[in-house]
């Protein structure tokens, strides 16, 4: 039999479904430049991609194998000169990549070819129906099918049968950005990096992760998003050390369900009582925000990393996405948009309902009254203030006490603008605001 095997988001051999069959068919994998995508994410995103890609395809040479590059208005062509038995290809839940499935099944029906798609990028099926409480979620669901599903893993294939067909190809994009400094684009690194990790530190993950030094999780999130690691080897390894890991696991599979059956969420509140709310829409806040000098040190670093290493802890994104929000009032998808343009782990799904969850008008969000106050924050999480000070360089000399108290920060005559608003007075105006809005008392 000739297979198709159409490459997405899955870029290595070991633990992938696409190469099932491989010792008895002949194994034909592609991938298709996709216009939208292209447009749609970030350089650090796409450069780490397309350097997987990259590494996969000299992966697959040294196996026999050959992955073909095609562009997306080459694929009808493509498959009619190929013939295969079967196309295949694995899932994937956001808007457009299931207008793209639609198309591509109608043009393998012209062609009267069978086509064959593979649940693989998360660990448990997405259900019928929505769940907008993870907890419920969590433990009605999840918990019980993972218990049925199969995790074991496939070893990567030692060959793979790939015919040689002429066909003109494309020379694939290779991006560049600071964020392939940071991150693995070849999937033996990354299978070390995680190793090491669960070696060293993922017995104390749920004690360490909501700190800021790299360790403290286990910053899989960008191999995870480029399918550079499968997303069963991180729960087998995880399940009897880790169940705080493996619960992470388990939103990140909540977050995928609610964008399958809500996909209006990128752009509208899940919530419909907070549709319509007056975000303020500030341009010249919102570029403070962005480039970190809003004169909140713990904000402006994590910020500040974001546009360096297209990272950042989760601990991080949430305080930076509550002051967007919550202090600086400023429109939510306007801080989601600006994450996923240079975010090196981006995905719709996660990126999408953390925001909302941050704003308050997701699944299961942090109550609108919940709202972080960034230098106690800095306090918990940072007591030392070394995050902030490897971010921000005109605080190296600042004494750590200053660096959670704007008062004895003004002490300090450096160049670094003063904080754009007092925070408790900004958290009293945002609430007044939520409960006129809302109707609460
Ligand atoms: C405002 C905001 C935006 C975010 N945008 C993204 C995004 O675009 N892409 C993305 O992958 N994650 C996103 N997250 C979730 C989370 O911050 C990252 O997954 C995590 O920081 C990645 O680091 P890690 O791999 O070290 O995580 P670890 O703490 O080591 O967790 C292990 C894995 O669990 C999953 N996970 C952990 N926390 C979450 C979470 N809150 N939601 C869903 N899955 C989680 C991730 O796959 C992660 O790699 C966002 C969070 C917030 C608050």
């Amino acid at each position: 039999m000739r297979i198709v095997a159409i490459v997405r988001r899955e870029l290595r051999l070991h633990d992938n479904p696409l190469w099932s069959g491989h010792a008895e068919h002949e194994i034909i994998p592609v991938f298709i430049l996709d216009e939208f995508n292209q447009q749609e994410h970030g350089n650090n995103l796409k450069s780490l991609f397309f350097a997987a890609v990259h590494h996969l395809r000299s992966a697959l040479s040294q196996i026999g194998g050959r992955l073909y590059c095609i562009h997306e208005r080459q694929q009808e062509q493509f498959f009619a000169q190929v013939r295969p038995d079967v196309v295949r290809w694995c899932l994937d839940w956001e808007p457009h990549s299931r207008q793209r499935d639609a198309c591509l099944q109608r043009c393998l029906q012209r062609l009267q070819i069978r086509t064959e798609t593979l649940a693989e990028s998360f660990l448990v099926e997405l259900p019928d129906k929505p769940y907008y409480l993870f907890t419920r979620y969590f433990q009605s669901y999840w918990n019980p099918r993972l218990a049925q599903a199969s995790t074991s893993l496939q070893p990567a294939p030692k060959t793979l049968r790939t015919p040689s067909i002429a066909f003109p190809e494309i020379e694939l994009p290779r991006p560049e950005s600071l964020a392939l400094r940071f991150w693995h684009s070849d999937e033996s690194q990354v299978r070390q990096t995680w190793q090491k990790y669960v070696r060293q530190h993922l017995a104390s993950y749920e004690q360490r992760r909501n700190f800021l030094h790299p360790g403290d999780s286990s910053q899989m999130s960008a191999y995870i998003r480029c399918g550079l690691i499968s997303i069963r080897q991180l729960y087998r390894d995880a399940r009897d050390v880790s169940a705080t890991y493996t619960q992470e696991l388990a939103w990140r599979d909540f977050h995928i369900q609610l964008l399958y059956h809500h996909p209006e969420i990128t752009e509208l509140e899940l919530r419909q009582d907070w549709q319509r709310f007056p975000w303020s829409r500030d341009e010249q806040v919102f570029q403070r925000w962005c480039t970190g000098q809003t004169g909140i040190p713990i904000v402006d670093a994590g910020m500040r990393q974001l546009l360096s290493e297209g990272w950042l802890p989760n601990r991080v994104r949430m305080i930076v996405a509550s002051f967007l929000t919550k202090q600086l009032g400023l429109d939510w998808r306007w801080g989601e948009r600006h994450f996923y343009t240079h975010l090196v782990d981006a995905d719709l799904a996660q990126n999408v309902a953390n925001w909302q969850w941050c704003a308050g008008c997701g699944a299961d969000a942090a109550p609108y009254f919940r709202v972080f106050n960034p230098w106690l924050q800095t306090k918990k999480f940072d007591p030392e203030g070394s995050y902030i000070r490897r971010y921000i360089p005109e605080l190296r000399q600042v004494p750590t006490a200053a660096l959670c108290d704007p008062q004895r920060l003004r002490e300090y005559q450096v160049d670094y603008p003063p904080p754009i608003v007092d925070v408790d007075q900004a958290r009293k105006e945002y609430l007044t605001r939520v409960k006129r809005f809302l109707g609460r008392p």
